[in-house]
């Protein structure tokens, strides 16, 4: 079927109003949608996208994110924005989400809701000087502690704890990096190359904890603090808790949709278990034609390409989402991009290049194909990696070392 085969709908509402929703209102009108479009965001910013508040914002290069749009596109576009706005219900009987007592009738909705940090629910938790880093307001508010001799404690050697550290350095502060696990990124790269990270950061001045857990926050009123599970306790004016996010599913959950993976199940056309409601970006658990699994991915490339195409299966196309998942990452004067899906505790690593002087790119395979490409601070090939990992084709150590 195509979208000219089907009568548009009157009443597309999206909830959540950033990369993948503000994404796609734009991608409904380009795709010639005419009826009433209203987008209802809780943050008071128009959409805009996140990766500049852990680089360029932090490092005090720029005090704005990049925005999806200006206010002018909405405008002409006629897109409603509802901003400073949480919906709290989605009434599927009747059709419509209320949001600050108003209504809002949809015949096909979308779920951009995204996720949001996850926090430790320990001792000392509520104190003054805890921070998560998700929006632009917690962006800036972090910058302003990020200065020269500041104590800066991160927990969490993820992405955002890595690149926060980083900035933090930038500024000057004294960095402590906690981490459980045994190298930072490991989830994501393993171990042999989380260790290149972790060099990366102690060549920076981090003080790397590595097996370290957290128990508890200390501080008479503001954190002075961090009490870890073995060992003295770490001073701090700062916390930044980069324990990862958790996808916003409650509206979901509450109006009965499925879920799955922690996220909102959807079929390879992003639609939900209500064939009226679609969802986009972090919040959704796909089943995705070119993995026959569940993906759930929190990138950056994922809510901005599903946010387009979703807006054509609002409109009645029925196209499955293929790309497969991309993101990339800034920390010092390393930058990286990651293409596919892999599993370091299962896939088999080779390294084309140099760890040492990080200038390297990674695979991952699988099955004798790549499952993921790693590339580090080499900007040539990016082509040919998506293409190994697209193609889905044998392909030799020697053909990989050799490229
Ligand atoms: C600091 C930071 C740096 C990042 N850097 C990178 C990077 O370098 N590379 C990369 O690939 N990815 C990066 N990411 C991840 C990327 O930004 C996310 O994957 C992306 O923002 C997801 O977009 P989204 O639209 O699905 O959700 P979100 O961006 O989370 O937006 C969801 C929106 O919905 C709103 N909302 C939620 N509930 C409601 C409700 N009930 N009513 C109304 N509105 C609601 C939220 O307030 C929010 O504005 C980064 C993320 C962060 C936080």
């Amino acid at each position: 079927m195509t979208q000219s085969d089907v009568s548009q709908p009157s009443r597309i509402v999206i909830i959540g109003a950033s990369l993948a929703g503000g994404t796609a209102a734009i991608a409904l009108r380009d795709q010639g949608y005419e009826g009433e479009l209203t987008v209802i965001g809780e943050e008071s910013q128009l959409p805009y996208e996140r990766p500049p508040l852990s680089k360029a914002v932090l490092l005090g290069e720029r005090d704005e994110p990049d925005w999806v749009s200006n206010e002018a596109t909405y405008a002409d576009k006629d897109i409603s924005l509802r901003l400073g706005t949480t919906a709290t219900r989605i009434d599927r009987g009747r059709k419509v989400v209320v949001a600050s007592r108003h209504e809002y009738p949809y015949d096909k909705l979308l779920i951009a809701t995204g996720s949001a940090p996850r926090r430790l629910d320990i001792h000392g938790a509520e104190l003054d000087g805890l921070l998560t880093l998700r929006t632009l307001e917690e962006s800036l508010a972090l910058r302003a502690r990020f200065a020269e001799g500041a104590k800066i404690v991160i927990v969490g050697a993820g992405w955002i704890g890595c690149e926060a550290a980083a900035a933090a350095r930038h500024h000057g502060a004294e960095v402590t990096v906690i981490e459980p696990r045994s190298q930072p990124l490991i989830h994501v790269v393993g171990e042999q190359i989380g260790a290149s990270f972790a060099a990366l950061h102690r060549d920076h001045g981090v003080d790397l904890r590595l097996g370290v857990g957290v128990k508890g926050f200390a501080g008479d009123g503001a954190v002075s603090s961090v009490q870890v599970k073995a060992g003295h306790p770490v001073p701090a004016d700062t916390v930044l808790i980069g324990v990862g996010a958790a996808p916003n599913i409650a509206l979901a959950d509450a109006a009965g949709l499925k879920l799955t993976d922690g996220g909102i199940a959807v079929d390879a056309t992003l639609r939900s278990s209500d064939p009226d409601i679609y969802a986009a970006g972090d919040v959704a658990a796909q089943d995705h034609p070119k993995y026959r699994r569940r993906v759930r991915v929190e990138h950056w490339a994922n809510a901005k390409d599903q946010g387009r195409h979703v807006a054509g299966n609002l409109l009645g196309a029925e196209a499955p989402y293929e790309l497969r998942p991309f993101f990339f990452s800034d920390q010092y004067d390393l930058g990286c991009e990651y293409r596919g899906f892999a599993d370091p505790t299962k896939d088999r690593l080779v390294v084309r290049g140099d760890l040492a002087s990080r200038e390297f790119t990674a695979f991952w395979l699988r099955d004798g194909a790549v499952a993921a490409a790693m590339n580090v601070n080499q900007w040539d090939d990016a082509d040919a990696l998506q293409e190994l990992v697209d193609s889905g084709r044998q392909v030799s150590d020697k053909e990989l070392l050799a490229s």
